[in-house]
């Protein structure tokens, strides 16, 4: 929670994701993989809009990643305000002076501009307040961490280092530098275009360049756990750190019923599947869907189907059954949580739903944005038993996990 109540609405971040991260490995750049249910350049978006709310935020991104840019902030609940991706440069400055310049295009209003690399996701509030607090101060605020760790200076690479190749450095009075990084805008907007008319092209942060400008930063004291992620092992430690937070863990159950009624498709799971019969209701009658959209409410603890899309409203008729699934998702999403698992069974005589299982997995997927590793579709009959035995209908029921940060959990 923010401890006391800044105000960010003069506020805009230029989020860093140019980079194309060849120390992670994988074909993926690494600000688009996958850790925690999320990829790491949506962890970052909604990591820095909490600390900063009503913030615009600027990406920067490689014109090469625009599809999986688009793919990840698609996911994005409406709280984090993002400006149109803007293409980055050859260098990481380049980079930043091509955000520096799309605000200036679009929004000139904003007076403090956090510069932050995406690789970095666990920014905390406290953070991002005194940042923003010392930048109006003093004009350029940044935050540092002392090295705990002995230092030693080596030319050679750790692989081909002979023996006696390193020799130590005194660590006092040493920081590590991170981001956000905060500035009055129009002073490092001027300082960069300045050290880019001046051909430097190469500086791997904005506080050395704007000291290079002439301008004067302070430091304040940054967050050991604001760690970049460079190598697997940083992913690793980042995902670990993400799933301690999420440690609050929930399960909510749906369960709903369709009638079948004259027809030649129904719809399971978001997909239309040609039958004999079709389903009688409001919507489009996918049980499936409706199941798994109250498992989802019912883990966050929201009501159900009926209390957010009520039957009598005339603008549901006909509708979608992923609409309800997605506004389930938005609201664990707004919670900051996480939905680990979903198990969804089918109970019917006929269609036969095998032949449709990894379909309908896709399906769910791509409307849950959770992976189709964490979605399970069983089916049962009732061996002739009941309704669902008499083929008068067709039953679902649906089990969400769902994990919240333990932030919400004190709440
Ligand atoms: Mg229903």
């Amino acid at each position: 929670m923010n401890s006391i109540s800044a105000d960010f609405s003069d506020c805009v971040f230029v989020a860093v994701a140019a980079g194309r991260g060849a120390r992670l490995g994988g074909d993926l750049p690494k600000q688009y993989q996958r850790v925690a249910g999320r990829t790491v350049l949506e962890h970052c978006l909604l990591a820095i809009s909490r600390a900063a709310p009503g913030a615009l935020i600027q990406p920067v991104i490689h014109a090469a990643d625009r599809a999986l840019f688009a793919a990840a902030v698609a996911r994005l609940p409406a709280s984090v305000h993002l400006l149109e991706a803007c293409p980055g440069g050859a260098t990481r400055q380049d980079s930043v002076l091509a955000g520096l310049k799309a605000i200036r295009e679009r929004d000139n209003s904003r007076k403090i501009v956090l510069i932050h690399d995406v690789a970095r996701i666990i920014v905390s509030n406290r953070l991002v307040e005194n940042l923003v607090a010392g930048a109006r101060e003093t004009g350029a605020a940044i935050p540092v961490v002392a090295i705990p760790d002995s230092l030693r200076r080596q030319e050679a690479p750790l692989t081909q280092a002979p023996a006696g190749a390193s020799r130590p450095v005194p660590r006092d009075g040493l920081y590590a530098v991170q981001t956000p990084q905060a500035f009055a805008f129009p002073a490092i907007l001027a300082a960069h275009e300045q050290a880019a008319a001046a051909g430097h092209h190469d500086f791997t942060d904005d506080a050395s360049l704007a000291e290079w400008s002439g301008l004067v930063v302070k430091t304040i004291s940054g967050d050991p756990l604001n760690r970049k992620i460079t190598t697997p092992g940083d992913l690793h430690m980042a995902e670990l750190m993400l799933f301690a937070n999420l440690a609050d863990v929930r399960t909510g159950s749906g369960y709903d019923v369709h009638a079948f009624c004259p027809g030649d498709h129904v719809w399971i799971g978001g997909v239309r599947i040609p039958h004999v019969q079709a389903l009688e209701g409001h919507s489009d009658a996918d049980a499936v869907l409706h199941a798994l959209t109250d498992a989802l409410l019912g883990a966050i603890a929201d009501g159900d189907i009926g209390v957010h899309f009520p039957p009598s409203d005339p603008q549901w008729k006909g509708a979608p059954s992923h609409l309800f699934v997605r506004d389930a998702v938005r609201r664990v999403q707004a919670r900051g949580g996480m939905i680990a698992h979903l198990d969804l069974t089918v109970v019917c005589e006929a269609p036969r739903i095998g032949p449709h299982r990894d379909a309908i997995r896709a399906a769910i997927s791509e409307m849950t944005g959770v992976e189709i590793e964490r979605i399970s579709i069983k089916a049962t009959t009732s061996e002739g038993l009941g309704f669902t035995g008499r083929r008068e209908g067709m039953a679902a029921s649906a089990i969400a996990t769902v994990r919240l940060p333990l932030a919400e959990a004190r709440k």
